[in-house]
Parts: structure tokens; C-alpha cells; sequence
């Protein structure tokens, strides 16, 4: 009996290694279900080579496209629509593992039904615990679902923890841990000051060093955002304060982060800045299989270099570690402002400076907002659309 793996994001990068891991092991996994945005004929030629019995799109006009471009004679996978067929699908008794990586808040509702419904979650969409973490780790919790962190420096965290070969929800940090140190590549303008990147190009911003990932971890990586959403992420998937949390520049991407014990020994995971490691680690666990990354050679004069990073260069870090200081609502600010900046800065509307700005706006925004408690997936999505209309309306503002 094969594990049945349903892929929330299968076109993406994410999503096409992860496809990549589960076709070296045909005897191990198999594919239930995968789910496109746009690129409905990659999605097409994944279902037919994988045999997926469900695919889920996003409207009706994808599935006539899907319909359109399936070759003759081979068995039509069932056809969803729709974002509620998307939660639906992850919570699927067909499907046992759920790879969650839709980019954005757009892969909460799946996330979440995936953790809800008992599932292993190899949960890659970071965008879910920052805006929901609590609701999302009490559903693990309550449902005995398995949560295995795919984002590489929270997967090689969780590799270096102490566990018993489950992969449940801590309850609080970890016992004798003094502190988790993330490491970050810096991205591309490293070495350059925020004020001289003005007018840097998205390709430019997406042109990262070590890493091959969408356009929007892409951008993110370039501001340190990302490293901000992974502190967020972070917090809540090893139950971290924020001052136990530390990151440090790393340009080579070798070692994918750190555990400081108190004992003072500092264990890390090495290895490729390649996502099949991870993926692979997650879909196995507990047991190692392989994916396909080369041997790490560190006698062939691999350099590890580390620094502290520089909050003037990347004032997009330190908006992080206020929105996470500040709580819930402004972690779902954070995470909305940055989706509506990024994607304007992607389709050239916005300079890559004003990224930052928008992001401050939007904290100081919700600071000023009426206190209101997150409860439900309800009150997320609700503070998300506001935080995002008035983003956009200062953005278009004359
Ligand atoms: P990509 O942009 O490459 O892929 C995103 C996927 O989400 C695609 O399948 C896309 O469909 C789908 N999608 C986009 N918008 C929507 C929407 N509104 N509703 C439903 N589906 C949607 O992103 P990545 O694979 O790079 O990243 C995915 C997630 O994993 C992100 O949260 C990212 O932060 C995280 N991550 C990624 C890493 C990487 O190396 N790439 C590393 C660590 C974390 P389509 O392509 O058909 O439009």
C-alpha cells in the first residue's frame, strides 16, 4: 500500500520537487490529488503522468482549459473548482500526506483543513502560520495531525531537536534549548544599501544567488522579508519566544540553520540549498530516502562564512520582529501588505524601496486599529482583506 499524497500547488516550485522526490519512489508514494492557479497545461501534464485521481482549479474557465488540453484515450482525473473544493480536497479521506505549498494567504484554508482533517502536513506555505499560527497549531494539536516543516531552516531545525520519531506539536520549547539560530543568504543585494536599490528590476530581485524558488520567496528573500515570516514561522512551529529566535547571515547556503543548547553545543543541518532535501524528509519520515540532491563536499573548499545582518539594510527584517513583538493582527498586516507590495513591485507598479514603506504604513495602520481577537479563520481573512484595501489605497493614493 502506497502513501497518497495530495499537492496543494503542484505547478509550482515547490510542487514540481516534490513531484520529482515521489517519482524515485513509485513503490513508497503515490499521487491523489494537485492543484493549479495558471498554469492549467503544466498541471495537465502532471496529472497524466502522476495517474492523480482528483484535480482542483480555480475557476470554470481553468477547467474547460483542462478539458481542452487532456490527451485522448487516457482516464480523465475528477474535476474541483473552486477555493472551497481546494479545502475540501486537502482533507480528503482519498489522500493521507498534503504537501501545502500554494503561495501566500491563498494556501491557508488548505493548510488548515489538511492539519484539521489529521493528515501529515508537510507544510511549506509559510504564509499560514504567520497569519493564523495559533489557530493553525491548535488544530495539529486537537486533531493529532503530523506537521513536518518543509521550509529548509525550519525543516533542518526540526532535524536538529530532539524528537521520538513523531512529528506532533510541542507544547513548549524544547527542554535544555537555549536558542534557534536561522541562518540567511543574504539574497541578492547583500552587500548593497537599502537606498542605492531604487531602481532594481524584479528580475534583478529575483535573480538569488543560491536558491531556485517562485518570484514571490524570490522577492521576499531579496528583502529579508522572508527571513522575518520564517522567524514568525518559527515561533509558533517550535513554540519560541521571539528573543530565543536569532538570525544570522550565512551567503552560502550550506548550513540551512542551527539549535544552541544550553549545554553550549550548537548541532546543524547541512547539506545542497536544494528543496528535494527537505521534501524528501518530510514525505519519509522517519526514515531517510533519497532525493535525488548531490553529496555535499566540503573538502573541496566550501567556505562557511556567517554575519550579523544589518537591520539598516534590511529594514523589512526588523518590521518582522515588530509585528511578531506586537501580535497576531499586525503579523496578519505584515503578511497582507507584503503579498499586495510584492505582487505591484512583480508586475512593475511599485519601485523595490517603497516595499518597505507600504509594509510600515500598513503596521502603523493596524496599530491604530480597535483591539479585536482572532479567533477563527473567519476574523484572519476578514483582518486580511482590510489590512489589504488599505494598503492598495495608499498605494494608488494620488
Ligand atoms: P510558486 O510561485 O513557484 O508556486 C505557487 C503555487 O501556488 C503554484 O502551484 C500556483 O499555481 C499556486 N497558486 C498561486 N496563487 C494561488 C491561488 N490564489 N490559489 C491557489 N493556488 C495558487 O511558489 P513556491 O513553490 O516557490 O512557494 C510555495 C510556498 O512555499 C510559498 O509559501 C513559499 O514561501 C514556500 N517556500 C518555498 C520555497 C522554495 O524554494 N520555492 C522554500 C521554502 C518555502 P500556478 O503556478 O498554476 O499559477
Amino acid at each position: 500500500m502506497t502513501v497518497r499524497v495530495t499537492i496543494l500547488g503542484s505547478t509550482g516550485s515547490i510542487g514540481q520537487s516534490t513531484l520529482d522526490v515521489i517519482a524515485r519512489h513509485p513503490d513508497r508514494f503515490s499521487v491523489y490529488a494537485l492543484s493549479a492557479h495558471s498554469r492549467i497545461d503544466l498541471l495537465a501534464k502532471q496529472a497524466v503522468g502522476t495517474g492523480a485521481a482528483v484535480v482542483v482549479l480555480p475557476d470554470d474557465a481553468a477547467a474547460v482549459r483542462f478539458r481542452a488540453v487532456w490527451p485522448n484515450g487516457v482516464a480523465m482525473p475528477e474535476i474541483r473548482v473552486g477555493p472551497r473544493a481546494l479545502a475540501e480536497t486537502a482533507a480528503d479521506p482519498g489522500c493521507d500526506t498534503v504537501m501545502a505549498a500554494i503561495v501566500g494567504a491563498a494556501g491557508l484554508p488548505g493548510a488548515l483543513a489538511a492539519a484539521r482533517a489529521g493528515k501529515r502536513v508537510l507544510l511549506a506555505n509559510k504564509e499560514a502560520l504567520v497569519a493564523a499560527g495559533s489557530l493553525f497549531m491548535a488544530a495539529v494539536r486537537d486533531s493529532g495531525a503530523e506537521l513536518l516543516p518543509i521550509d529548509s531552516e525550519h525543516n533542518a531545525i526540526f532535524q536538529c531537536l530532539p524528537h521520538d520519531g513523531r512529528a506532533s506539536a510541542p507544547q513548549g520549547p524544547a527542554a535544555g534549548v537555549r536558542r534557534l539560530i536561522l541562518t540567511a543568504s543574504g539574497g541578492p543585494f547583500r552587500t548593497r544599501n537599502w537606498s542605492d536599490l531604487h531602481d532594481v528590476t524584479p528580475d534583478q530581485a529575483c535573480a538569488h544567488p543560491n536558491w531556485s524558488m517562485g518570484r514571490k520567496i524570490s522577492v521576499d528573500s531579496a528583502t529579508m522579508l522572508n527571513k522575518g515570516l520564517e522567524v514568525i514561522e518559527a515561533h509558533w512551529l517550535f513554540a519560541m519566544p521571539p528573543e530565543r529566535i536569532n538570525v544570522v547571515i550565512h551567503p552560502q547556503s550550506v548550513v540551512h540553520s542551527m539549535v544552541e543548547y544550553e549545554d553550549g553545543s550548537v548541532v546543524a543541518q547541512l547539506g545542497q540549498p536544494d528543496m528535494r532535501t527537505p521534501i524528501a524528509y518530510g514525505l519519509g519520515f522517519p526514515d531517510r530516502i533519497a532525493s535525488g540532491v548531490g553529496l555535499l563536499d566540503l573538502a573541496a573548499g566550501a567556505r562557511l562564512d556567517f554575519e550579523t545582518p544589518d537591520l539598516g539594510r534590511f529594514p523589512c527584517l526588523a518590521l518582522a520582529f515588530e509585528a511578531l513583538r506586537a501580535g497576531q493582527s499586525s503579523c496578519i498586516a505584515l503578511n497582507a501588505a507584503n503579498e499586495i507590495a510584492v505582487d505591484a513591485f512583480l508586475a512593475g507598479r511599485l519601485r523595490y524601496t517603497a516595499i518597505a514603506r507600504l509594509i510600515g504604513d500598513t503596521l502603523d495602520w493596524q496599530a491604530q486599529q480597535t483591539a479585536s481577537v482572532i479567533g477563527s479563520i473567519d476574523d484572519v481573512l476578514e483582518l486580511d482583506r482590510r489590512a489589504r484595501a488599505f494598503c492598495r489605497s495608499i498605494h494608488f493614493a494620488p
